[in-house]
Formats: structure tokens, sequence, C-alpha cells
């Protein structure tokens, strides 16, 4: 049966392809006493569920693809074994005659007891068989919520286009699907800039989050449509539907192929203001796909990628200046803005990491650095050594205190004074900037402005702590508003003084790719932009077709209003700009 589960669009496009669950959500399981005279039904609605998956296993067993490999079959007859033998056909409903346990209590009952005797008998190959007989009566506790079980990891279909479904993806293990094919993703947490999305984002892949149960829902090889654009997921839509959403598909590819043509076109507005487009990227490898798509620099690499999925360390010196000098080269002489690490929040590194920080407002980024000053002198050599290759710029994240910055330049100096001594070679004039991602930073501009040689708005965090609101929660994303007047007046102040003391300012939240706010950025008197590749073309697009001295007048009366529906109009207006 088809059905449609609804979320949060977080990167366009549309993917039709089969399901691979991963780390799929474990089932609720609600513990509560029947009515004495209620009982039998209550077996009956277990036996009924031990039925329908006992149904499901022997279809699957009898339609395993040829090439399937062997134990799969053998997995499945010992799965339907187990159905039938007495622990699960016969104990729990045992359970609900005698002490009115609800089915699910009876099942989690008699497995709690099951694993018990497993783990004393302590034998390796019965190791093997309590996570048989685990995920059996997972099957059955899916049935009884109503929800098709998952199926055991076969693909029916090798050659159709995999779509990852999981309760959630960290953005280190969205990093190992970068060089895996898949089409698209959907998870039952997050929200629209959290890491993952933003990485989904840089991939260009159609992707929807917040679907708050579509691994439990999902059934592994299922049809699955992906739609990016609206944040809804299609599971096992009907022919007519998948025809009419891959008519979709191919003009958003053609759309993407006509952007093409304006690769090469200087970018500049209307009116004649040249803008710079520089590129957001996550690793080293993303450097050349930013040159090609035509990024004046690098205006945001985020090294905390660097950092993940380690097992235990952190990368060294040399490993680092690795990295950074081979993106400095790839980029050829164009400018390479490297941010210091970013941890902490929804990008934690490996569970068993130092610094593994998960509160957002903790000891993350600049202050996990500085918490460590050896490491974060580690990290400044490794930068300073790779600007002897090209221009390199160093970024400061989540910086609100003067003292921050203040530790931060001192050692550099230190830095600086070590390689001299070294005799290792470095550009002495590196330019160090500042992210404005928190309020306090954005409302006490001047101690950066007096201190630093640029700065760059992150609006993925500066929009999370003006509005309290969780970037990754999708439980609160709807008050994740990019156009909440606040948040609007701290874009536009902070522009605005940068430009008065004559610095480089730049926007590199996701703000900045989205096509639909360039109008509103350009209005601002923004001129520096830094989005993921994937994205210029149709930002730079609307640049081309925009006047930014009537945009800034449009602006000025945007800012000004506080009301809803005076906010809305002034946007229309802008379109119309
Ligand atoms: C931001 O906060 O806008 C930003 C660019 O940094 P990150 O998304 O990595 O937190
Ligand atoms: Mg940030």
């Amino acid at each position: 049966m088809p059905f449609t589960l609804t979320g949060i669009a977080v990167s366009r496009g549309i993917a039709i392809g089969r399901a691979h669950l991963i780390a799929p959500a474990p089932i609720e399981v609600r513990h509560y006493l029947v009515e004495p005279d209620k009982t039998e039904v209550e077996v009956s609605r277990l036996q009924a569920a031990i039925e329908e998956v006992r149904d499901e296993l022997v279809s699957l067993r009898g339609n395993l693809p040829k090439d399937a490999p062997e134990e799969m079959a053998a997995f499945l007859d010992v799965h339907a074994m187990f159905l039938k033998d007495e622990m699960i056909a016969e104990a729990p409903a045992e359970l609900i005659r005698l002490r009115s346990y609800n089915a699910e209590w009876a099942l989690t009952h008699q497995l709690e007891e099951l694993v018990r005797q497993f783990d004393e008998i302590g034998d390796a190959y019965l190791c093997e068989r309590k996570a048989d007989v685990v995920q059996v009566v997972d099957r059955v506790l899916k049935a009884l919520a109503g929800a098709r079980p998952d199926l055991p990891i076969v693909s029916a279909d090798q050659d159709a286009p995999m779509i990852v479904v999981a309760h959630d993806i960290s953005p280190a293990d969205m990093l190992k699907f970068k060089d895996r094919a898949f089409a698209g993703f959907a998870t039952d947490l997050g929200g629209k800039t959290s890491h993952t999305a933003i990485v989904a984002r840089s991939l260009d892949i159609p992707a929807a989050v917040g679907l708050v149960n579509a691994s439990a829902l999902i059934r592994q090889d299922d049809w699955l449509i992906v739609d990016g654009d609206s944040g809804t997921v299609i599971v096992n839509p009907t022919p007519i539907v998948l025809d009419e959403y891959r008519d979709r598909q191919s003009p958003h590819q053609l759309q993407l192929k006509k952007l093409q043509r304006l690769r090469f076109a200087p970018t500049q507005t209307l009116d004649g203001v040249p803008i710079a487009l520089e590129a957001n990227i996550e690793l080293p490898e993303d450097a050349p796909h930013a040159l090609e798509s035509g990024a004046v620099g690098i205006g945001l690499f985020r090294s905390e990628f660097l950092f993940m999925n380690r097992k235990g360390d952190l990368p060294g010196e040399e490993e680092q200046f690795g990295a950074y000098r081979s993106v400095v080269e790839s980029m050829r002489g164009l400018p390479v803005t490297i941010r210091t690490v970013d941890v902490g929040a929804d990008k934690p590194l490996d569970a068993d990491m130092p610094g593994n920080q998960t509160s957002a407002l903790g000891l993350r980024a600049i202050r996990w650095s500085l918490s460590d000053p050896q490491m974060f002198l580690t990290q400044l050599r490794a930068l300073l050594r790779a600007s002897a290759f090209g221009k390199v710029r160093i970024l400061l994240p989540m910086l609100a205190h003067s003292k921050e910055i203040d530790q931060t330049l001192d050692l550099l100096e230190r830095a600086r004074a070590e390689l001299d001594q070294e005799g290792l070679p470095y550009d002495p004039n590196v330019e160090v900037g500042a992210m404005i991602e928190i309020p306090a930073a954005a409302l006490a501009l001047p101690m950066f402005l007096r201190r630093l040689n640029f700065l760059s708005v992150g609006t993925n965090d500066l929009i999370q702590y003006t509005l309290a609101v969780d970037r990754a929660d999708g439980a609160v994303a709807h008050l994740y508003d990019p156009l909440h007047p606040a948040v609007l007046n701290l874009i536009a102040r902070t522009i605005h003084e940068a430009k008065q003391a004559g610095l480089p300012v730049a926007v590199c939240g996701e703000m900045a790719g989205d096509p639909t706010m360039t109008r509103l950025l350009l209005g601002m008197g923004l001129t520096e932009f830094s989005l993921h590749p994937i994205q210029l073309l149709a930002v730079k697009q609307e640049i081309l077709h925009a006047d930014a001295a009537r945009l800034s007048k449009v602006v000025d009366r945007l800012l000004a209003a506080c009301e809803p529906e005076e906010l809305q109009a002034e946007l229309e207006s802008l379109r119309a700009a």
C-alpha cells in the first residue's frame, strides 16, 4: 500500500529508488494491563502479528533473487523457525492469560528472559542466535504497531538507485556516503540547517528530514520517491505517481544544464556591482569542484571534517598541513579561507574522542580549540605553513569575547615565532577573520572590526542563537526563521558596519546559497557570498537579473517592518524590484 510521510525539505530535487535502511529506530513499546475478559482478544492480536511476520518471511524466502547469498535463505529459515518455537509462539500468550499483560509487554518480557538465558550460557554460537531472537521479536513488535517490519539487507534490485533511510545520520556518517553513489536520503530527525542537511545539499542529493518515524515505517527495498522540494517521501508509489514524478525529474535536470551556460559569465548585478561568489567545502577533495563551478575562492573550508571518523586520534600537523596545502594548490592562487575547528553540537567528533560536545552552548568551536592550546597551536602552524603555497585566510568560529580573539592572536604570534626559528616558510600577511554567528558578536562589532581583517556571517548559527531554536531539531523547525526581523537586522547591521569600517564581509551560512534570499542580501549591500559549488549558478542567475540600487531601497523599508504582513509586502516588492 502506498503512503506518504511529511517532513522538512532540505535538499532540492526528486529521487526515486529503493530504500536502504541504516540503524532503524527502536520501536517504542507501550506497557498496560488488558481487561480480564479481553485477554483472549489480546492473544489473538499477538498470534495475528506472529502470523503476519511468518507469511512475510516465507514470501521473502520464495522470492530471493538468484544471486542472493546462501546464508540469506538459512537466515530466513532460522527466523521462521523461531516464530514457531514455544518460547515465542506460546510463552508470551501464557503471560497475557496469566498476568493480563498487553501483547507488546508480554513479548518484551519474554525477550528479556531469553536474553538473560543466552547471556548466562556465554557461548559464541548461541550469542549469534540471541541476535536472531532479538530481530524476530522486533519484527513482531513492529507488526503489532501496524508498521511493516523491515526486511534483512538484501537488495531485490541491485541496479535501482539507493535511498538511505535512517533514524538520524551524523555529519561524520554522511561523509562516508560521499564516495558511494546514492540517490537520496530520508531521516526521522534533523532540521533545515543541521550539518547532515548541509552535507546532503553540498552533494546535491534530494533529501527530507524530520520525518519522525520513517525508519520504523519504511521497509528495506521499498520503492521510495523523495521529494526534496516539498520534504515529502512517498512509499511504494503507484505506477501513475511514479510516472508523474519521473516526468518532474527531467525539468529539474534540464534547468541545471541550462545554468551551466552562466559558468563563465562575470558575476555582477544589472547596475554593474561586481559580486564575489566563493565556495563552501568540507573536504580537500571538494576543492576541484569549487574551481569547476566558477567560484573565485574558498570562502569557508570547514576544517572540522578532517577531525571526524578518526578512530581515536586527531590529525597531526603534517596531516593537516598536507590537507590545507592540497586545497590551496587546487585553487591555483585564488584565496582559500580555512576555518579553525568548529566541533560540537550537531557536529560531534567520534564518541570516544575528547571534546565530543553535544551542547550548542558548551565547549564548542573556538572554545574547544582554546581549551587545549597545544592542539590549537598545531592547527595554526599547519595553516601558516600552507600559506607559503597560496593565499590563505584564517577564519575563527563562534567568537563572542575579546579575550578569545586576543588569545588566538597570541597563539598565532607564537606559531609564527616557532616557524621562524625552524626556518619554515609562511606568508607573514595571512589575514585573520571572525565568523559572526553569535548575536553578541553582531551587536559588539567594533570589538571585531578593530582586531581582525575580515568578517563572515554564519547565518545558520546566528538564526539558531538569536531565536533560541535548535537548528537540528525538527520539532522546532517551523520557528527557525531566516526572515525574522531580529535576524534580518543583525545581518544588515553587520554588513553595513563592516563596509563603513572598510573591512571585507561575506555571508557563508546557508542563506548565501538560497536563491530566494539573494535579492535580500544584495539589497543589504552584500557583495561576497560563500556557498556550496552546486548552488553557485542558481544564485548567480539571480544576481545577473538584479538591480542592487533598487533592491537597497526596498530592503531599507523591509528592515523597518516588524509586523509579518508588512514584511511580507516588502518581500513581494523585493521580488518585483
Ligand atoms: C553558520 O553557522 O552559518 C556556518 C556557516 O557555520 P556552520 O554551519 O558550520 O555552523
Ligand atoms: Mg556556525
